[in-house]
């Protein structure tokens, strides 16, 4: 047989061996779709680590007989688990997520009913006035360009003197990139470390982005679920035990939205040392670090593989500014600026000259953290009473709590709206906690007051 005969027969076998996956995955979707109605029905979580780990052990078997990396086949696993998981996903349909909330809340409104607005994450107070002032300077002098998509070297030297002085770290500009907002952040510094069929660890309750950023980068969400009972500290050793060769990335959000737990730092030392013992990357999500009412951390001074993310968003109320940074290798600030040139170019300019004078007012910062502390203290003191659980939080603006009786978070949340216009987040949103309901502190004292009072009447 010549090279060219040897080659038309080895195609052959290729598409009779892709014949057979192709079949063999429309069986596996079919019998996938039963699993799915069945655990609708049931009310299982959808999450079932032990089956997966049984599959994987298989995989591992059947990589190792070829002599082929088991770290390809876990893809191919993780890729099939993901396809499984979405039609799980469409069988259970959640009564209210953050998104029918928001709109539901606007319908109520536009009838001209005032919403008690108790479920965003967004701090009333808004941005300091230099930061304001500093953005209608930077128009009016026509500071209105296009900037490098890494961000001005202005905000970006600015960022790394001010991170590093307040950490006790030393960055340089290269390790910074600006970006729109810390969930753009988080997106683009996703999209630059994962391969599809990866996989990623997260924390929950954990904010949704994470999930769904991850899943729409067709990677794998591997869960550690914590309970309030632990005072939702997570179980290091079950970090761990869902690592394998397609793990890349393990997510911390320390103050933790929706719970407010920060991790103490023997937790995150330990995340560290397991991370560096799998060669796996730390991304820290530090939204909330400023909002810290015991122990500030962060891994800014860290010496691991890590990708911090930080946000103006809170610490300067500037939401709707959107304006956020990566902090990691140089290395990895050059793929992320690559991906964000091709996205959205940069930044726009005023916004960024508006982030250098935020980054000069970190008294107004301390004036925000301390009114937010005050109202941690008020909002816990009127939960108290309550039938409720929660543990009090030890940072960020959240009170995640759980009902002691029968109604669900997604119920309860439903009825504070339509019956009382308090608007709420249901606990399901953040993982599988359907007795808990999120309720964000982000408002004046008189309308924290009102609609907990308000909830009295529907516990
Ligand atoms: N991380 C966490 C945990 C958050 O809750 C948020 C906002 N809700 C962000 C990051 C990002 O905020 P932004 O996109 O406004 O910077």
């Amino acid at each position: 047989m010549d090279d060219s005969e040897r080659l038309k027969e080895i195609r052959e076998q290729i598409a009779e061996k892709t014949r057979i996956i192709a079949e063999a995955f429309c069986q596996r979707t079919l019998l996938a779709s039963k699993i799915a109605a069945l655990k609708a029905k049931l009310n299982l979580p959808i999450d079932d680590y032990r089956v997966e780990e049984n599959l994987a052990k298989q995989v591992r078997e059947i990589c190792a007989n070829y002599g082929l990396d088991s770290a390809k086949g876990l893809r191919l696993l993780n890729l099939l688990i993901s396809e499984s998981i979405t039609l799980q996903k469409s069988a259970y349909k959640p009564l209210h997520t953050p998104t029918t909330i928001f709109e539901e809340s606007k319908r109520l409104e536009q009838q001209g009913l005032k919403v008690i607005h108790l479920e965003v994450g967004e701090p009333d107070f808004g941005p300091p006035q230099r930061v304001v002032e500093a953005l209608i300077k930077a128009v009016k002098e026509g500071r209105t360009h296009y900037t490098s998509q890494y961000g001005l070297p202005e905000l970006r030297r600015a960022l790394a003197d001010k991170m590093s002085e307040r950490w006790g770290a030393s960055i340089k500009p290269d390790e910074i990139l600006v970006t729109p907002g810390g969930r753009a952040a988080l997106h683009l510094a996703l999209s630059a470390t994962l391969t599809q069929g990866d996989s990623a660890i997260i924390i929950e309750p954990a904010w949704p982005a994470y999930r769904n950023s991850i899943e729409s980068l067709n990677c794998r969400i591997r869960a550690v679920h914590t309970r309030l009972e632990d005072r939702w500290e997570p179980d290091v050793n079950k970090i761990e035990e869902l690592i394998d060769d397609t793990t890349k990335i393990i997510i911390l959000n320390t103050p933790n939205n929706p719970t407010g737990k920060a991790l103490d730092r023997k937790t995150v030392e330990a995340v560290i040392e397991i991370a560096a013992k799998h060669n796996i990357t730390i991304l820290s999500d530090e939204a909330y670090v400023e909002f810290s009412y015991k122990d500030r951390c962060s891994l800014i001074p860290e010496d691991c593989k890590k990708i911090v993310i930080g946000t103006f968003s809170k610490a300067w109320g500037m939401t709707g500014f959107r304006l956020g940074y990566i902090i990691t290798s140089k290395e990895l600030c050059a793929a992320v600026a690559d991906l964000a040139g091709e996205l959205y170019t940069c930044v726009p300019e005023p916004i960024q000259w508006a982030g250098v004078a935020a980054l000069e007012c970190f008294d107004e910062v301390d004036r925000y953290v301390a009114e937010m502390r005050r109202r941690r203290d008020l909002v816990t003191s009127l939960l108290k009473p309550l039938p409720i659980e929660f543990i009090e939080p030890d940072g960020a603006f959240y009170v995640f709590f759980k009902i002691n009786g029968e109604i669900r978070g997604e119920e309860f949340v439903e009825k504070m709206l339509k019956r009382q216009q308090v608007a709420l987040t249901p606990g399901s949103s953040f993982g599988n906690y359907p007795q808990f309901v999120r309720l964000s502190f982000c408002r004046p004292e008189e309308e924290l007051r009102e609609g907990i009072s308000r909830m009295r009447g529907m516990l």
